[in-house]
């Protein structure tokens, strides 16, 4: 692969912070290991609006659709709050996500072994967790027509319309299966097909995907309800589970919580594959721009930098440095080394956002 390209967008509150020690895990990989990466970096949310007036740059927009990958902080903050709907922080991020068409969303929970106990579950339940919601992210119920609020009788009516194409499922579940292969090969397709038509097809299109092109990988449907209580009481039977905007929604919301702190928890979104084979692709992490703590040193960088590894892994073909850098975050966790989100065992190191970023590079040097 020629050099890879990535656009950096701290964004407002804790996302230039955590992306301060996300510079400095890619200049290690760029001394170090000889990983040179095409970094350009540019303004979102309301960094954005403060230079430009809107919460992403025709510009940046352009620069977005040629690159590599993306890799955003975190948007928004109190300043932003009474601003127009269309200027809105948050629009800055949806515009990528709409633009790059980034219809597949991997929310990984992953449990590393020295936090179990934030886990809301027992430790042996979680401790060592390692699965992937995929959640399909641009159809479904939050975008189907008809809806709205209409007159009926004496009454008013809410009404939201399930729709899912063929092509919708089927681009969705592609990418469920090829990051399968990359995983333990296994995907859990989660519908409602017993009351849900949507869910039919769904479980039908899912099927002949399998059939057609990977039927290597080990397929099993599950309802989305039992998914939830599977979820919850033995997560470790899955590996990737593959469902649809609302129920991956609830679902990745309840699986992150497995894992102990939003500090933690990086994602990814992905659209059809380039020229180049490999997807558009947008890595954040899942926190927001947290201003309760901004330029106070507490953040936890570990959410953004996992988001990082994801973009190795996912986007420039470097497995084997992802799981390094990987390494590197469990050993330090080890440790003891913690920021404030992960404080309240005994016996254990607080340090600040940089701190972490010292003790991961630390970590790193030492996996030479
Ligand atoms: P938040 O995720 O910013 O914060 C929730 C809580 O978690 C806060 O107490 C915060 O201090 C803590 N927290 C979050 N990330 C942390 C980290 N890395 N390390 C340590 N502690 C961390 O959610 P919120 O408070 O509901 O929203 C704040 C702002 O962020 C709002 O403007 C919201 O619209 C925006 N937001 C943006 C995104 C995004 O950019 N993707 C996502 C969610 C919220």
């Amino acid at each position: 692969m020629s050099t890879p390209s990535l656009l950096i967008l701290p964004g407002d509150g804790i996302g230039p912070e955590v992306m301060e020690q996300v510079r400095r895990v890619i200049g290690w990989f760029d001394d170090k290991r000889g990983l040179a990466i095409d970094v350009s970096e540019d303004l979102v949310g309301g960094a954005a609006y403060d230079k430009h007036g809107v919460p992403l740059a025709d510009e940046t927009m352009a620069k977005a659709q040629e690159v590599d990958a993306v890799l955003l902080g975190a948007v928004g903050g109190p300043k932003y709050d009474n601003l127009d709907f269309s200027v809105k922080p948050e629009r800055g991020l949806l515009r990528l996500r709409k633009e790059m068409d980034l219809f597949s969303n991997l929310r990984p929970a992953q449990c590393f072994d020295a936090l179990a106990d934030f886990s809301s579950l027992k430790r042996d339940i979680v401790a060592g967790l390692d699965i992937v919601i995929v959640r399909e992210l641009t159809s479904g119920v939050y975008f189907g027509e008809p809806r709205g609020i209409i007159e009926e009788g004496n009454e008013r009516v809410g009404i939201n319309t399930q729709r899912y194409t063929e092509s919708e499922i089927e681009r969705v579940a592609r990418s469920a299966f090829e990051l399968a292969r990359r995983r333990s090969n296994k995907v859990c397709s989660m519908e409602k097909a017993n009351v849900m038509e949507s869910g039919i097809l769904w479980r039908d299109v899912v099927n002949e995907v399998h059939q057609a092109d990977y039927a290597d990988v080990e397929l099993s449907h599950m309802y989305a309800d039992n998914g939830a209580m599977q979820l919850v009481r033995a997560p470790k039977q899955f590996d990737v589970i593959l469902t649809d905007n609302l129920f991956g929604d609830i679902l990745s919301d309840c699986a992150a919580m497995l894992t102990g702190s939003l500090g933690m928890l990086p994602s990814a979104s992905l659209g059809a594959p380039m020229e180049n084979g490999r997807p558009k692709a947008m890595y954040e992490p899942v926190h927001g721009s947290a201003p309760d703590i901004t330029g106070q040193g507490k953040a936890n960088p570990i959410a953004c930098i996992l988001s990082f590894a994801m973009a190795l892994r996912y986007s420039f073909d470097q497995g084997a440095e992802a799981d390094r850098l990987e390494a590197a975050i469990e050993g330090v966790l080890a440790d003891g080394v913690r920021t404030a989100d992960l404080l309240g065992e005994e016996g254990v190191t607080p340090v600040s956002t940089s701190g972490m970023g010292d003790a991961i590079l630390a970590k790193l040097d030492a996996s030479l």
